[in-house]
């Protein structure tokens, strides 16, 4: 009988302890709590960082090729320009066209090597030649002519190859030279006024073809409809396995600043190529997504 007193006393003691240590650790937490308790229910702060977060910069900050460092240039062209979506205020102020073409120059990076860019913002000095190799005759059309020899080796592979489907490529027009460009444009300026000349020559130093790395294959006449051929078909299909892009295509002039060239092929590599053919973007988007630092 005492001995079970003594034991109920002990379990009682025990208990008591027990709750002890639990009602204050509840009040210990609870004070801890108090502090951010206060602060949560403060009904401005949180409220008002919400509120600040506008909506567009939101819906912009949420594109695929949303930019950083263009976020106050996306936010004016939207402003000045409501009706266009978001996914289109990108594209533009990444490439540019928030300001008028030729009037924003910005030199070529020529550390880009073969992912180079020239276009109505991007120039190349009047003197800058790349690394060049003389073409075989058999892939172009008359007299001598160069390339850049890594661009010049896949043109090869992709000639030969195209030629074992029974389609015959060669190049009108690989590289020239700023003083080539500079003539042929005066002509065109003679001949169409610079307006229109605009549409389809480059100016010289914003020639792609300065660079070694582009070519015109087979024509360049806008009424043989190159795109319809055979060669222009196969070249859609497969130019992207050998690293070349079509350069300047249809519904994207706006963009790139050029008429739809059909012929004009870039070389940026088989990589590039590939996402660019996959997601159907320009250059001049992928280049200011991917490699404009
Ligand atoms: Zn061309």
């Amino acid at each position: 009988m005492k001995r079970k007193r003594k034991k109920l006393i002990l379990i009682i003691v025990i208990l008591l302890v027990l709750s002890i240590i639990c009602f204050s650790s509840v009040i210990y937490l609870n004070k801890r709590k108090e502090p951010n308790d206060n602060m949560n229910n403060n009904p401005t702060k949180d409220n008002e960082s919400i509120d600040n977060i506008d909506p567009l910069e939101v819906a912009l900050r949420n594109e695929t090729y949303f930019l950083e460092r263009n976020l106050s240039r996306y936010l004016s062209y939207a402003k000045e320009n409501p009706d266009i979506e978001t996914k289109e205020i990108i594209t533009r102020v990444n490439t540019n066209l928030d300001y008028a073409f030729y009037t924003h120059d910005i030199d070529s990076n020529l550390d880009d090597d073969l992912l180079i860019i020239v276009n109505k913002y991007h120039k190349l000095p009047s003197d800058y030649e790349p690394e060049l190799v003389e073409m075989d005759s058999k892939y172009v059309n008359w007299g001598k002519r160069y390339m850049h020899p890594t661009a010049y080796e896949h043109l090869v592979e992709m000639i030969e190859d195209a030629s074992k489907e029974g389609i015959r490529l060669f190049s009108v027009s690989p590289y020239r030279s700023y003083n080539t460009q500079k003539s042929l444009y005066n002509n065109y300026v003679a001949s169409h006024g610079q307006e229109e000349a605009d549409t389809f020559s480059a100016r010289p130093g914003y020639s792609e073809h300065q660079t070694g790395l582009a070519v015109d294959l087979n024509t360049t006449d806008e009424n043989a409809h190159f795109e319809n051929t055979k060669e222009g078909k196969w070249l859609q299909e497969n130019a992207y396995k050998y690293g070349f892009i079509l350069r300047y295509p249809q519904d994207k002039e706006y963009i790139t600043g050029y008429i739809f060239e059909p012929w004009h092929y870039r070389y940026v590599g088989t990589e590039v190529a590939s996402y660019i053919n996959e997601h159907q973007i320009t250059y001049d988007e992928y280049y200011a997504f991917f490699i404009e630092k």
